[in-house]
């Protein structure tokens, strides 16, 4: 059985957090606050980079409202806090989004408009229907779907980083060799690739060690991959909140490849 995040409470003192690229907004429906009241308070917990990434659906859908509006309804939001907050903290726009292998043009056009974008894998398509990696990851075969697809997303080029890779063990499905190596494989790709691996902090903040897995931290250590540190904040407050000082604390002391940069593709800024 896959083991979860070590619950013990690791050493916060001294911990700088310098960017976070991974926060929400009240767009996406299950979330509050505008840009603008992020970025206020990353300004407050003295970050250098804060990364507006909320969720969008993709051309098969989805469950989030990120809809045709995202000029007019997000964009605009980024104008109006570098407007404000601009000349104190660098602030970068993104979405968290799934990767599906037949969609490059709308991953090209949504980079034509963004910093960078985000693979939240939450839905992988598997036997000819969409499956939900909340809910379904219940057996080998579908685990080992959820890894090569995301592994591709790594390849494809489009996205800067990869959020929560082992969500797909919601369902705690054991990890077989099958699985192993495919996570494994995935893991090896992104570290080749140079695509960071994320720690979410709300693996801890609302599911209470879930995630991360005592096997994605190995794995990573394993192949020296770069990892990033994510809040995932869906509130203005959670975005330097004990849960993520206390992960970031996790990680250094895992001796984890701790980057605080992303390798931007999308518009420069
Ligand atoms: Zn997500
Ligand atoms: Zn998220």
């Amino acid at each position: 059985m896959i083991k979860d995040y070590d619950a013990r409470s690791f050493a916060t003192k001294g911990v700088r957090i310098k960017s976070n690229f991974h926060s929400h907004n009240y767009l996406c429906g299950h979330a509050v606050g505008t840009v603008s009241d992020y970025v206020k308070e990353a300004v407050a917990c003295g970050l250098e980079t804060i990364g507006i990434s909320d969720h969008c659906n993709c051309p098969y859908g989805g469950y989030y409202n990120m809809p045709a509006g995202m000029e007019s309804d997000y964009l605009s939001q980024f104008d109006a806090a570098r407007a404000k907050y601009g000349d104190r903290i660098r602030i970068l726009s993104a979405v968290e989004i799934e990767y599906f292998d037949d969609q490059a043009e709308f991953y090209e056009n949504l980079l034509s408009k963004l910093d960078y974008l985000v693979l939240g894998q939450h839905r992988f398509y598997y036997d000819g229907a969409i499956r939900d990696s909340f809910c379904d990851g219940t057996n080998e075969d579908i685990v080992v779907a959820y890894f090569n697809s995301i592994e591709l997303g790594v390849r494809s080029g489009f996205f800067a980083m990869v959020a929560h890779p082992d969500l797909i063990f919601y369902q705690h499905q054991p990890v077989t060799p099958f699985i192993a190596d495919a996570f494994d494989s995935f893991v090896k790709v992104a570290a080749e690739c140079g695509v960071p691996i994320e720690l979410n902090a709300n693996g801890i903040r609302n599911h209470r060690f879930i995630y991360p897995t005592d096997l994605l931290i190995s794995l990573c250590q394993k192949y020296d991959a770069p990892v990033v540190v994510s809040s995932d904040c869906h509130a203005p407050n959670e975005l330097c909140d004990s849960y993520m000082r206390d992960l970031y604390a996790f990680a250094l002391d895992k001796k984890l490849n701790v980057v605080n940069e992303l390798r931007l593709r999308g518009r420069d800024r």
